[in-house]
């Protein structure tokens, strides 16, 4: 028995997956689409991989991929990045966000987190010696409550932890809540990490907004993407970073201790992806909004409330209507009774739980959305 380990949590994430593989339940609990993602940008990593580097690639990234990131971001954000000085690859977001926290943040320090917030984010603040203070978001629509943000931000803050489009939520935020974020900051000695993971997945027609296109948030933001939610391949580790130098320096010195470099064939790969043109940017975007409508569509014909989603590749449905006030309880009963797996929001949660939301991944076959929705529907 080694008590280290117990200071870190289970995430939900694996829990659910596995009581998934045990009940033989139709995962709809960890996201991940059912697909491989797109055949030329495999076919780039399959190429580098039998014919280019093997070796280190340069600590901060391939310059082609940083490159590629700096041309994407002004193509897609309207963002203008410098690659040499303001762009840095890592191994997957994860990654990023560890190192960010571990970087800006001292014990002691203060880390502003905003509930519900991805399950990495509590222990990787945790172990960097933060205290963190807790701004918490509701359904049905997850408005971003400034006002409990810059009550939260006291003169120990050094970060506030921002996850825009947000999972699990599939809330996102436009330009005037980060205007007014922004003026919650100001004057505080707090950097935001902006956990944009979710930039391409946004429906209606909704452009997402980079914390780093709003001016006063510009020299004040860590950036954060990653290339497994840009081409839906979540196990391409590939994580793409973005501040301005003063940030990028202390970011660049943590990613030298915790994984100094990422594949060199995958980082190939991603360059020659972000230049894909527009069209199958939006022809992603289109499908999986298709996707949610018809499992939003199956799941009221069952009798069940999902709420809107405006991004991510998530739906969350209200089970409060029935009855249930356990939700961690509830997918577990799903998943063993239904054969259908999801997460429970409250996992998004430290204090103050909402406790009556579960969160499907509708990044699914057609076939397999819809068998879910019938399980689900003879379940009820
Ligand atoms: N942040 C958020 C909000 C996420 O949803 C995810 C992945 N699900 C990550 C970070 C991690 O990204 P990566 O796989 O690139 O480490
Ligand atoms: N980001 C994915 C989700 O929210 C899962 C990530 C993970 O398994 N750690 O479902």
């Amino acid at each position: 028995f080694n008590p280290v380990f117990d200071a870190l949590p289970v995430t939900v994430f694996e829990t659910m997956s596995r009581l998934a593989r045990e009940t033989g339940a139709i995962n709809l609990g960890q996201g991940f689409p059912d697909d491989p993602g797109p055949e030329d940008v495999r076919a780039k990593a399959a190429e580098a991989a039998l014919h280019g580097w093997s070796q280190y690639p340069p600590m901060m990234g391939l310059a082609g991929l940083r490159e590629a990131t700096a041309a994407h971001y002004a193509r897609w954000q309207g963002v203008s990045l410098d690659p040499e000085r303001e762009v840095m690859v890592t191994s997957g977001a994860t990654e990023a966000l560890a190192g960010a926290l571990l970087a800006l943040v001292e014990p002691g320090d203060e880390v502003v987190l905003i509930q519900p917030m991805y399950d990495a984010y509590l222990p990787l603040a945790l172990r960097a010696g933060a205290t963190p203070r807790f701004v918490r978001l509701g359904p049905p629509d997850w408005r971003l409550d400034v006002d409990a943000i810059r009550a939260a931000i006291g003169p120990r803050a050094k970060a506030v932890v921002l996850n825009n489009p947000l999972n699990p939520a599939g809330a996102v935020y436009g330009r005037e809540d980060l205007e007014a974020l922004a003026g919650a900051l100001e004057g505080s000695g707090a950097v935001l990490i902006s956990d944009e993971v979710w930039e391409h997945v946004t429906f209606d027609g909704r452009a997402h907004v980079s914390a780093l296109a709003v001016p006063a948030l510009r020299d004040r933001t860590v950036k954060i993407g990653s290339a497994g939610k840009i081409f839906a391949m979540t196990g391409w580790k590939v994580g793409l970073v973005c501040a301005a130098p003063h940030l990028m320096r202390a970011l660049s010195r943590a990613h030298q201790f915790l994984t100094f470099t990422t594949p060199p064939s995958l980082q190939e790969a991603v360059a020659y992806g972000l230049g894909k043109d527009d069209a199958w940017f939006l022809d992603a975007r289109a499908a999986l909004g298709a996707k949610r409508d018809r499992f939003a569509a199956a799941l009221r014909a069952a009798g069940f409330a999902p709420l809107a989603s405006a991004g991510t590749y998530f739906l969350n449905v209200d089970v409060a209507p029935l009855g249930v006030t356990d939700d961690a309880a509830f997918c577990e009963r799903l998943a063993r009774e239904a054969g259908v797996a999801a997460i429970p929001v409250s996992a998004f949660y430290a204090s103050d739980k909402v406790t009556t939301v579960a969160r499907f991944c509708f990044a699914k076959h057609d076939a397999t959305l819809d068998a879910a929705a019938g399980r689900l529907a003879a379940f009820r």
